[in-house]
């Protein structure tokens, strides 16, 4: 067995599809989004990050019949033991807008001074090869930041408004879109995880892929 041309992404997100693309560019492997084999979202049950990133892979690569790559990612607020985490995207209820959640975590963070806003976005990437991979590569990255006292910025989403960046002195959403590709919880652990493929693809247990 050759290494496979074709990934399924466990995404819908252009973004995410050209930015993998981009990084595989030298390996001739075809990045493939869910929405061109099925419609159906797994159903994010795990607590952890990882757990979710497994989940929603394995689900893909049982629709589709192909190796599939996924990821999950969130915010975790020390001050709030670890909140939003997993819940991130539903913080303020199923469904809510990315507006209602950042109210929702202004409102429990009154009061607390910039040095206990300490913050961290956090991103599970995996690969597997099957519905039943026993071994999935896996990724994990954070970004450190804080939690700033009002929405600044127009770029990006989610959090980014209030997700302070201190090596950058602005918020996430302030920067352009390329930088934030390069410093994020997501783009870093995607490197991690294309460096893990690629180096699986190019020794001799290419066929391992
Ligand atoms: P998912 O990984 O796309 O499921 O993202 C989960 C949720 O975490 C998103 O809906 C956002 O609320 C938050 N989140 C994840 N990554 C980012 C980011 O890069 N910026 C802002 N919010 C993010």
């Amino acid at each position: 067995m050759n290494m496979p041309k074709i990934i399924l992404l466990a995404s819908n997100n252009p973004g995410k599809i050209r930015e993998i693309q981009s990084l595989l560019s030298d390996l001739d492997i075809e990045i493939l989004p869910q929405g061109l084999f099925f419609k159906e979202e797994a159903e994010e049950t795990g607590k952890t990050f990882l757990e979710n990133a497994l989940i929603k892979a394995r689900h893909a690569a049982q629709l589709s019949g192909l190796p599939s790559i996924a990821d999950d990612s969130g915010l975790e607020v020390d001050a709030l033991g670890g909140e939003p985490g997993v819940y991130s995207a539903r913080y303020a209820g199923p469904n809510a807008a990315d507006h209602e959640n950042n109210a929702k975590l202004l409102k429990a963070m009154e009061g607390l001074e910039s040095s206990q806003r300490t913050a961290r976005f956090r991103c599970a990437m995996v690969y597997v090869r099957s519905a039943m991979d026993a071994n999935p590569i896996i990724a994990e990255a954070a970004w450190e930041g804080r939690i700033l006292h009002e929405l600044t910025g127009k770029n990006g989403f989610g959090y980014d408004p209030l997700f302070y960046v201190p090596n950058h002195a602005c918020a996430s959403a302030e920067l352009p879109p390329d930088l934030k590709n390069q410093l994020s919880h997501r783009g870093q652990a995607l490197r991690i995880l294309m460096a893990k493929l690629i180096s699986l693809g190019t020794e001799n247990a290419r066929v391992e892929l």
